[in-house]
């Protein structure tokens, strides 16, 4: 079948990256755009010199443009299309779209197809090493024009330019009805052959301020036991075909980081990755 100039745009956005993660969760408000947002920056404070892009592809709930404080930005179209906004720690999102934060996006599939095909092959990373992609809950539209458009990384086209890996992380709180549209997830995640790298556990227990007492307010240890399960019929399965969920770490409640995602949200955040290179235009994305 005859390439699209945007199927050929779209080979090139993503050769200029190394990795790409998915980050997905079955239910909402369990905490993966918390869980974007701290990979992106615990990745940099391994290594400041990591370029790194955030694309917000929940597009009626976008988050990302309020965690990082760039919430009223705007990101500017080049020849080259849109340059994202941000430093080191570049993102794009629709929320830099609309006209303020309380307008609605109310599409049909058709429509969030295109938006999602454009945010992959139109935006201006240049050279990334990573590129986290935060998704809606559950398995939407969204996550489908996703992995269309990724479909080229799982089945490179002759001749292919180099492409990035690609991989899922799961996010789930422990409670029982949050694992269990993790069940959905994980199927999803098979049947569309994305590689996975595993679960975090979010919401893990709160540590008392004041006794110390860790407190399972949504349960306890859920994660790590549905993994467990997952990774024992991994091993009952011949030659351990589809099962197998690592499980990752937890992550337990923070009031910190409430009131700092709070803070940032109304005072705006100063770029990520302060010292390095803040200009988008300086990768060059010149290919
Ligand atoms: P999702 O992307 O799954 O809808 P969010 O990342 O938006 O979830 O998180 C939902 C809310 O929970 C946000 O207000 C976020 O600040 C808060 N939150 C997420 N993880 C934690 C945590 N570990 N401790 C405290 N608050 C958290």
């Amino acid at each position: 079948m005859a390439s699209t100039s945007q199927d050929l745009a779209l080979l090139r956005r993503l050769s200029s990256i190394s990795h790409l993660v998915t980050v997905l969760s079955g239910k909402g408000g369990v905490g993966k755009s918390s869980v974007s947002v701290q990979l992106a920056l615990a990745l940099l404070a391994d290594d400041p010199t990591l370029r790194i892009g955030l694309l917000d592809v929940d597009l009626t709930g976008p988050s990302l443009p309020r965690m990082l404080g760039m919430e009223g930005r705007d990101v500017h179209a080049s020849d080259d299309g849109w340059v994202p906004t941000g430093g080191l720690l570049a993102c794009m999102s629709i929320g830099f779209l609309l006209s303020s934060s309380r307008e609605s996006v109310v599409w049909r599939g058709p429509k969030k197809n295109a938006m999602i095909k454009q945010f992959l092959a139109e935006v201006r990373w240049g050279e990334l090493d990573y590129l986290i992609v935060d998704t809606p809950p559950g398995t939407s539209d969204e996550h489908i024009s996703l992995l269309e458009s990724l479909r080229p990384i799982l089945a490179p086209p002759s001749p292919s330019p180099p492409l990035p890996t690609l991989s899922a992380l799961l996010v789930s709180t422990p409670q029982a009805l949050a694992l269990l549209d993790v069940s959905k997830e994980l199927s999803f995640v098979r049947r569309t052959q994305l590689p996975l790298l595993g679960l975090v556990e979010n919401m893990s227990g709160y540590v008392c301020p004041h006794c110390g007492d860790v407190v399972g307010v949504f349960g306890q240890g859920g994660a790590e036991d549905f993994c467990r399960r997952e990774e024992e019929r991994k091993a009952s399965t011949v030659e351990g075909e589809g099962g197998g969920c690592a499980f990752l770490g937890r992550i337990p409640i923070d009031r910190e980081l409430v009131a700092l995602l709070d803070d940032v949200a109304a005072s705006g955040a100063p770029e990520a990755g302060a010292g390095a290179d803040t200009d988008a235009d300086a990768d060059g994305d010149t290919a």
